[in-house]
């Protein structure tokens, strides 16, 4: 089925909602991971909230998401644009942590780092600690700090014994310019109270019994989708220093790539990287 994210705007224009049910996706995303338990939940969570923010994109923005743990080699990443193209990963060393709960993962070094890349190329960087070590008050604090917007995530993400990812929704709610403080607390208190419903109900079943003072703005299809592929390395092999890429092929070595967006590897046997020096 496809994931759809809903924009809801309240009746009295002072909240904007967002809200995705992406269980299929986080299920797809963490299937291509090894991935033990604390590092599944904080990848769930950090790319739901990525998710999130596709609705916050205009034009052709795009937003690089970084989530670094004080262990700085520990982060994930997570690409989303205005289209609805979202991937995530986890950096090699977080897949190894052995940390027992997601606040001992981050530690009390952790940081967010935003990138929005925008159509003129401008890029804008906001980062920002992470003092709640719980992602979701994290990404709350961030938006406070970073872009004066009070904002505030629920995520609501389950698996069973097997790791097999149950339930992934995230929701976003966010004040517009000059409302009123207390609507936040007003609407994060109202979405706890109907917890049940929030973590059970089809989304659409949702609008009508729990958010019936909001308006559909728009829905929005969201999708795992990265472009990359063997080619788009070439031109990195080829820029590689003349002493690299002869030792590459005198020590029949081979050389391992990782796509920025999605994080799969391509690797490149000694054979391959001397074919494509001589055709390029
Ligand atoms: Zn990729």
């Amino acid at each position: 089925m496809e994931t759809k994210m809903i924009r809801l705007l309240s009746k009295d224009k002072q909240v904007r909602i967002f809200m995705i049910d992406n269980t299929s996706l986080v299920s797809n995303l963490i299937e291509q991971q090894q991935i033990n338990k604390v590092c599944q939940e904080t990848l769930a969570k950090t790319f739901t909230i990525s998710n999130l923010l596709c609705g916050l994109l205009e034009g052709n923005q795009r937003l690089s998401i970084q989530m670094v743990c004080s262990n700085s080699s520990e982060s994930i990443r997570c690409e989303v644009d205005s289209s609805g193209n979202v991937n995530g990963y986890c950096s090699k060393a977080l897949l190894e942590s052995k940390a027992d709960t997601i606040a001992e993962l981050i530690g009390g070094r952790g940081y967010i780092r935003i990138t929005k890349g925008s159509e003129t190329g401008s890029m804008y960087t906001g980062c920002v600690d992470m003092p709640y070590q719980n992602i979701t008050g994290d990404f709350s604090n961030y938006f406070r700090k970073s872009e004066q917007l009070y904002t505030a995530f629920q995520c609501y993400y389950d698996c069973d014994k097997s790791q097999k990812v149950v339930r992934s929704r995230g929701f976003l709610i966010q004040l517009m310019p000059f409302a009123p403080e207390e609507h936040l607390t007003k609407w994060t208190g109202w979405i706890d109270e109907h917890k049940m419903m929030i973590e059970q109900l089809p989304l659409e079943q949702l609008i009508p019994k729990v958010f019936k003072v909001a308006d559909i703005m728009a829905i929005q299809p969201i999708r795992l989708f990265c472009g990359c592929s063997r080619e788009m390395f070439y031109g990195m092999i080829n820029s590689l220093g003349e002493k690299e890429l002869s030792d590459i092929i005198s020590k029949k070595q081979t050389v391992e790539m990782n796509c920025g967006i999605c994080g799969k590897s391509y690797s490149f046997p000694y054979n391959e990287v001397a074919g494509l020096i001589m055709g390029g």
